[in-house]
């Protein structure tokens, strides 16, 4: 039995969070991630208030659509994980904001099954090769090139090399910096274990798992 007051009670937690650390949570888009959890999980916290939802595999996030909209809820959904071309047509109706977009024939496919969609481009900020995301200097080209092929590009998205949350800061200050050299609005970067640092350095929208709904299996 999920327990909807727990989720509204750690959103909650969340935003006390976000605004400890300096900023306004009604400023910050709260991603609540429910990847690893069943379709329930996903509909309780729909109803729990949280109505950006956000999955990694295309495997999952379609049964949560189907389970979320049976409730009544209309959340908008994030794609953030490693995305596979061949998997685009499976999600292109489901999906309002593809923040894992990390190369143009990517988004090619993206913009032939979804045109005009929005997208935001995932940028490596480990230097980790087998991480995803484009390296610092793909990011404007890419911008262009996403832009070029119609599809609305938000922001940018970057996740955090392992390590403390403070390891986390020059990249995410890298990345608003060029959120805004490139005019563009979104920043999506802090998850659970870095989210103070995240908005101290201008997140706009953080993706939120483990804090929320506590560890997965
Ligand atoms: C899993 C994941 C998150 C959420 O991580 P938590 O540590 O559980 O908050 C956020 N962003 C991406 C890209 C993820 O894969």
């Amino acid at each position: 039995m999920i327990d909807v007051g727990a989720i509204r009670a750690r959103a909650e937690e969340v935003r006390a969070r976000i605004s400890a650390a300096g900023a306004d949570p009604a400023a910050v888009t709260l991603v609540a991630v429910t990847k690893g959890f069943p379709p329930a999980l996903a509909v309780a916290a729909a109803e729990a208030g949280l109505l950006d939802l956000g999955e990694n595999y295309a495997q999952e996030l379609v049964p949560k659509v189907d389970a979320v909209a049976s409730s009544g809820a209309a959340p908008r959904w994030h794609f953030l994980g490693n995305l596979q071309r061949n998997k685009v047509r499976s999600l292109a109706p489901h999906v309002s904001l593809w923040q894992s977009v990390d190369r143009a024939a990517l988004g090619a496919e993206i913009a032939r099954r979804a045109p005009g969609a929005a997208v935001l481009v995932q940028v490596n900020l480990s230097g980790e090769p087998q991480k995803g995301g484009c390296s610092h200097d793909e990011v404007e080209p890419l911008v262009a090139a996403l832009t070029d092929l119609g599809l609305d590009v938000r922001g940018l998205m970057g996740v955090a090399p392992a390590g403390t949350a403070e390891d986390a800061r020059p990249g995410f200050r890298w990345l608003r910096r060029e959120v805004d050299r490139l005019a563009l609005t979104v920043c999506s970067m802090g998850m659970s274990s870095d989210l103070e640092v995240a908005v101290q350095e201008g997140a706009t929208m953080v993706r939120i798992g483990t804090g929320l709904f506590g560890a997965r299996s």
